[in-house]
């Protein structure tokens, strides 16, 4: 036997210093380094132009490389085609064929590759049996309704049998509910197939959702990457903290620090505290009810009420919690949270 003890769970994909330039200027991709473990669900999540579509076309062969390396599975595939790569990629709104059936749409690319015809629909159909959609293959995409719709993009993307499976924003352009449900099912299918999905997304309640592994993007570079719950707990970055949402940053005399807005405790302020290292002195700007909780934003004092469109701080009170205080717009309250709460932030 081999001495070397065998690596169970290799990375599908690492990305080495990938870079890539459009023209001068700031790189879109400024050489990023990243390691996807096989079979996770990692979500590259950021706001718009920090260059997560760039990377997803890096790797799918759609996009060539300024610098740096992709490797699939210890295989060097910066130059290959994207067909000879083993990823496959699924589109916004699915993008599939309205004039073909969902079983021509799944035998589409094994058409392109000269597949004889008999080889190309038999694939085509188990795989639309395995995504419980083998009765509905004569359908026209019109036909079936949006979770259908979703069927047979997946299936169609997992006939060229890939390693890899890319999605760009495959949901941002369904109606919420149908969104939460979709991706609920993609979720559910990733784990049934044990595939590794790379999915992008400007959403950072979907990437929560979706994603065991979350890498957090901004200009070109990545900010942080960990799972969800690390991530929402530990922000590392200003940047992270307010893109993630639910948090406060705040400047005490430490440095600077974040603490989750369900963290924080507010009472009203009768003795007139200075701010600390666990407390702050604010004045409440809005206040909002939001079923299990009510949402109360606030803003430093001495600073007028209607200067500020959106509140600079939020908190967080349980409706239980707010019933029993009588806080009101304008107020002056201390803000107050226990020392584990908080973490420093590094920039
Ligand atoms: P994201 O998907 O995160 O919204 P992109 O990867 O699409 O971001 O874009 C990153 C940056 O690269 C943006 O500044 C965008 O304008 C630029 N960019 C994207 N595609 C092209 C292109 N084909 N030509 C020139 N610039 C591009
Ligand atoms: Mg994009």
């Amino acid at each position: 036997m081999n001495a070397k003890t065998p690596v169970l769970h290799a990375d599908a994909i690492e990305l080495v210093a990938l870079t890539k330039c459009y023209a001068q200027g700031k790189p879109a991709v400024d050489g990023i380094n990243l390691r996807i473990a096989s079979g996770s669900y990692c979500c590259l999540l950021g706001p718009s132009g920090c260059g997560k579509s760039t990377t997803l076309r890096m790797i799918a062969g759609h996009e060539s490389v300024t610098a740096g390396d992709i490797l699939l599975e210890n295989r060097n595939i910066t130059d290959l085609p994207a067909a000879a790569r083993g990823t496959a990629m699924m589109f916004q709104s699915f993008a599939l064929f309205p004039h073909l059936s969902a079983l021509d749409n799944v035998a589409f690319s094994l058409k392109m590759k000269g597949v004889d015809k008999a080889t190309r629909q038999q694939r085509a159909a188990d795989l639309l049996e395995r995504v419980a959609m083998g009765h509905l293959s004569a359908r026209k995409p019109a036909e079936l309704s949006g979770g259908q719709q979703q069927r047979v993009a997946l299936a169609r993307a997992l006939i060229t049998q890939p390693r890899v499976l890319l999605l760009d924003e495959p949901l941002s352009a369904l109606d919420p509910f149908l969104r939460i449900q979709m991706r609920a099912e993609l979720r559910r299918w990733q784990k049934e197939l044990g595939l590794t999905f790379i999915h992008v997304t400007h959403s950072q309640e979907e990437a929560m959702a979706l994603a065991d592994t979350m890498v957090v993007m901004n200009h070109g570079v990545i900010e942080q990457m960990g799972s969800p719950h690390d991530i929402y707990n530990r922000p590392v970055s200003e940047f992270v903290a307010r893109f993630m949402g639910g948090h406060n940053v705040l400047s005490t005399a430490a440095g600077k620090i974040s603490v989750r807005a369900d963290h924080m405790q507010l009472a009203p302020d009768t003795q007139g505290l200075a701010d600390g290292d666990n407390n702050k002195r604010a004045v409440i700007t809005d206040i909002e009810y939001q079923g299990t909780y009510v949402l109360v934003g606030l803003q430093n004092p001495g600073e007028s009420l209607s200067a500020s469109a959106t509140a600079e701080m939020s908190v967080m009170v349980s409706e239980a919690g707010f019933a029993g205080q009588s806080f009101a717009v304008g107020q002056s309250v201390q803000l107050s949270w226990l020392p584990e709460a908080s973490h420093a932030l590094v920039h």
